[in-house]
């Protein structure tokens, strides 16, 4: 059974470069071998996760990353049945703030702070589709 999760998380300091290399490195290492796809952006101190693959994997995944003490107030936003991947091509595609439109921000009313609590679980979906069609290629920048 295939599942999509998506979770938002509050980051506890300010993420690096070197921070963000090393949770990527980490996806890269560990995903392939769980069948494990998704997406994360950070913004403003802000995670969001979609993890996408085997409901077992996806589970256990998610409960590893919860206990990382580089972020806090993990909050479940969509788990759902999937029949395919939206991430297919991506270990963890990752997207910053930066790269993305405020346009894009505003759209989903997330403000300046990117207060991510007003999103329903499809919104956070959406969102995290509409940054993979904006930045439309793999990205492993992280500035
Ligand atoms: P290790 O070999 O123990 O660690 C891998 C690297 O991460 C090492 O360089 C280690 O120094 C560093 N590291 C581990 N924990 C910390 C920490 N608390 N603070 C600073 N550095 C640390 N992992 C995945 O496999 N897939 C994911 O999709 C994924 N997404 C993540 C999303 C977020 C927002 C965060 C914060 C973490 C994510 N992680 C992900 C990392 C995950 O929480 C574990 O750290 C990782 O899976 C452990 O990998 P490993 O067994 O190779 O561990």
């Amino acid at each position: 059974m295939m599942v999509q999760m998506v979770y938002a998380s509050e980051a506890t300091r300010p993420m690096t470069k070197e921070d963000l290399l090393g949770i990527l490195a980490a996806c890269k290492e560990n995903n392939p071998k769980r069948l494990i796809t998704g997406v994360l952006f950070y913004g403003q101190g802000r995670f969001i996760q979609c993890l996408e693959g085997p409901r077992s994997e996806v589970n256990e995944l998610y409960l590893q990353i919860a206990s990382d003490d580089r972020h806090r107030h993990c909050e479940l936003y969509l788990f759902q049945d999937a029949k395919q991947r939206l991430f297919a091509e991506w270990s963890m595609g990752y997207v910053s703030m930066t790269k993305v439109n405020k346009n894009l921000f505003l759209k989903y009313g997330l403000g300046e702070h990117l207060d991510t609590s007003k999103l329903s679980g499809q919104q956070s979906l959406e969102f995290l589709k509409e940054c993979r069609d904006v930045i439309g290629v793999v990205s492993a920048e992280v500035v």
